[in-house]
């Protein structure tokens, strides 16, 4: 998924033209019974904002509203009006002029905005990348939200669940555990075979014996850590651990080892955003199950890295 050339002038013009007439098109009516307890908020008669959105989710997760949370807007206000929302994984630069052209303002992704975990733009403030991304949010008025720390609180998490699903393996996960799945005996080869057709991954990294069998899985999406990963190596003792991604020199010498010192754990790294993907359809699902009236789009970033 490389689109590299790009002409932005002409592109920027029949967008703009695109969202003029779409605005008017796109309606963003709220059922009424959805507003019951949104109270304290701007009611914009048929309307939807932002911040009506948000609140309707964390409501949801237990423990509710966090004071400290990477889950905050990135751009655009919270009163804005909804005119059509995506979900994604990365608001990139791609996924923001697709969601223009469809008339969506309000993009609700999983991960940073801007290059790391807290959004923090002030030593971008110079950057050419910062600053064009910035001022195309702002020219369209794109709301971001990155829903993260909320998704992963609900119980069960969001993106669990929406992994487990995709990979057919919600009924061989453990209850109290999700992450700790047990499938029916395969080799590792063919594990891997299975994730990659079912998660759209073109090629896997790994430690392990391609022919050795396994069964007992333990899948941490995203980006966990070394603690994480080692912890649920010691805690479970896996055949295979399935991590997002993981840093070469922690997780990956970790496991050298283990397999040096006689376990038998292998490792397979699925990529961050394939591992993670599936969350992002859960949130679409969620919003049109919540907000039906709203046109609400599942726009996959795609993978930034390619192989070759
Ligand atoms: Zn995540």
């Amino acid at each position: 998924m490389n689109n590299s050339s790009f002409n932005f002038s002409n592109s920027f013009l029949n967008r703009r033209k695109f969202i003029k007439n779409s605005v008017t098109t796109v309606g963003a009516v709220l059922a009424a019974p959805l507003l019951s307890n949104a109270s304290g908020f701007k009611k914009n008669g048929d309307t939807i904002t932002v911040k009506q959105i948000m609140d309707m989710f964390i409501s949801e997760v237990p423990g509710g509203r966090l004071a400290e949370t990477v889950d905050t807007l990135k751009s655009g206000s919270p009163d804005s009006i909804v005119t059509g929302i995506v979900t994604t994984m990365f608001a990139t630069i791609q996924v923001v002029r697709k969601a223009v052209d469809l008339g969506a303002n309000f993009i609700i992704a999983h991960e940073p905005t801007f290059y790391n975990h807290v959004d923090d733009t002030k030593w971008l403030e110079n950057d050419e990348v910062y600053k064009y991304k910035a001022a195309l949010l702002k020219q369209h008025q794109i709301v971001v939200w990155r829903n993260h720390d909320y998704i992963h609180r609900l119980i069960p998490d969001g993106v669990t669940i929406g992994v487990l699903e995709q990979l057919g393996w919600r009924q061989y996960a453990d209850e109290k555990v999700l992450n700790v799945v047990t499938v029916p005996t395969v080799s590792l080869k063919g594990l891997v075979s299975h994730a990659k057709e079912r998660l759209n991954i073109e090629m896997v990294r790994y430690i392990g014996d391609p022919l050795q069998s396994v069964s007992r899985l333990v899948l941490i999406p995203g980006a966990a850590g070394l603690n994480r990963h080692v912890e649920a190596i010691e805690k479970y003792k896996p055949d295979v651990l399935l991590v997002g991604e993981m840093s070469e020199w922690e997780t990956a010498e970790y496991v050298r080892d283990a397999r040096a010192s006689g376990q038998k754990v292998a490792l397979v790294v699925l990529g961050h955003i394939a591992s993670e993907e599936p969350g992002s359809e859960y949130m679409l699902n969620w919003l049109k199950e919540k907000v039906p009236s709203v046109k609400a789009t599942h726009i996959p970033c795609g993978n930034s890295l390619s192989f070759m």
